[in-house]
């Protein structure tokens, strides 16, 4: 059985029974079945699927934000912004997917043309964690889709009503039966799923470990894999910024999602000539962030995702401390069943340790003091990820350094660091590979068939 609880109260939500070998071996059949029809099928029939699924989760935000809130303990204003971003990426890919499948060509110099199709392949495994449960598999899933690929989804074990209402609502949507399929499963079986024929090549979020034993076995079996993997990105805040737009956000950064997103800036690098105005304003700010209970309207900082994710920051915090770093405030437990513990920040994090190079997946941030530009980026690529990045400046000398130098998938000036619809999303260094979104996401499973007309 898998089992869900909710992280605010500790109580237990449901049972899921897992699937055993011969259940897996179905839905990998109907998955291939599906497969064959559903990828002569008209673009327009599979993007109308994707409008109506764009259409359920705009008409039904509400109950869903709350499904995620229950499971994983997200504010529920984020869980509705979640929602409805999924809404919009289901709609996007619907309206301007087709026009990225058009084929090229290409005159050749001995007088023939070659055209480039892109073609689908078959069934994708995606292996999807818990922290956006709704969104990381819609980003997976519209692409999908609309490819004329078909879907399986092995979601973390902790949200596995989210996990069912994504297939459900496919199914409402109309997408044929086998065109997405939730396969409720531990990590065990996803290698004997990824070595099997049916499937032609596996997507992960989440951690690095994951990510490593799914593209162990993905290469293994010579099969294409994506990965996005955990970050700990930069926010840096020059003399320039209007610091209390940077504060603010530099807070948002720090706690949304419970602390709990890949791509928020986690390190707060601060120019020398501001750092003391700013970081007066940043401590106090975060340190008057009061967890509370995620379903209410206000809250800006619920539970983490399970007790096991709330001990895990807790012990990286006393590592930490052991390795000399000052932690200002908060990190700390909080008395009460469920997955709780305040906000905090570390200062004197020394550049290379365990602490300045792992992910804290948690509302504790780490405050970095630069000597200048160099500096600045000497630090925000101290680390072994490269997912995104933030940086504050209204200097274009400085944007330029920034948007070239700063080793991340995607830099962010004036704002908190977020995926963006229309736009490529992805890793380098350990956050992973390839890419996610637009039409570089879209093409990542598909064959891009040459045809030569002599
Ligand atoms: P995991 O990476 O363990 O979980 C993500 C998904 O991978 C889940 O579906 C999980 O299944 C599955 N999984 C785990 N191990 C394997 C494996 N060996 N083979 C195949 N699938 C596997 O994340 P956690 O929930 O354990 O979080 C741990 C850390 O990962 C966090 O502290 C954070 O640093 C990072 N993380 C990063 C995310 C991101 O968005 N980049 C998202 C989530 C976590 P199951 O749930 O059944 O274990």
């Amino acid at each position: 059985m898998i089992t869900t609880t909710n992280p605010a109260t500790g109580e237990t939500i449901a049972e899921y029974e897992e699937l055993d070998q011969a259940a897996i071996d179905r839905k990998l059949s109907r998955a291939d079945g599906a497969y064959r029809d559903w990828r002569t099928s008209p673009i327009a029939r599979r993007s109308d699927v994707l409008a109506k699924m764009g259409d359920l989760y705009d008409s039904r935000k509400d109950e869903l934000a709350r499904l995620a809130v229950t499971e994983m303990g997200k504010p529920i204003a984020q869980a509705r912004a979640e929602v409805e971003k999924c809404a919009r990426l289901l709609h996007h890919f619907a309206e301007a997917g087709p026009a990225m499948l058009e084929p090229e060509t290409w005159q050749l110099s001995d007088g023939g043309r070659a055209e480039g199709r892109w073609l689908p392949q078959g069934p994708v495994l995606a292996v999807m964690p818990w922290n956006f449960p709704y969104w990381q598999v819609i980003r997976f899933l519209a692409p999908t889709i609309l490819a004329g690929n078909v879907g399986l989804l092995k979601h973390a074990s902790i949200v596995q009503g989210v996990a069912s209402k994504l297939e459900e609502l496919a199914l409402e949507a109309g997408a044929p039966e086998g065109v997405f399929q939730n396969l409720a499963i531990s990590s065990d079986p996803v290698a004997d799923i990824i070595a099997d024929d049916r499937v032609i090549a596996a997507t992960l979020t989440g951690s690095e470990g994951a990510g490593s034993a799914v593209a162990e076995q993905a290469g293994k079996n010579i099969k294409k894999v994506v990965l996005e993997l955990g970050g700990s990105d930069p926010f840096v805040v020059m003399p320039s910024a209007d610091l209390d737009r940077a504060v603010e956000d530099a807070v948002d950064a720090r706690i949304q999602n419970n602390g709990q997103s890949c791509i928020c800036g986690k390190r707060t690098i601060v120019h020398a000539d501001i750092y003391d105005d700013f970081s007066e304003r940043f401590i106090a700010a975060l340190k008057d962030i009061e967890p509370g209970d995620p379903m209410s309207e206000d809250t800006r900082l619920g539970p983490l995702s399970s007790e096991g994710q709330r001990d895990t920051v807790l012990d990286q915090v006393a590592k930490a401390q052991e390795e000399g770093a000052t932690l200002l405030f908060g990190g700390k437990k909080i008395d009460r069943p469920g997955a709780w513990m305040s906000a905090g920040l570390l200062t004197d994090v020394e550049i290379g340790s365990e602490t300045g190079t792992d992910e804290i997946f948690g509302p504790v941030g780490q405050l970095y003091r630069a000597d200048d530009v160099d500096h600045a980026i000497r630090i925000a690529n101290a680390i072994p990820y490269g997912l995104g990045s933030a940086a504050w400046t209204n200097d274009a000398d400085e944007r330029e350094r920034f948007a070239n130098e700063i080793e991340a998938g995607m830099t962010t000036f004036n704002a908190v660091n977020g995926s963006k619809i229309e736009a490529p999303f992805g890793g380098i260094k350990r956050s992973g590979h390839g890419r996610e979104l637009s039409r570089y996401g879209l093409h990542e499973f598909m064959n891009l068939k040459t045809i030569v007309y002599p």
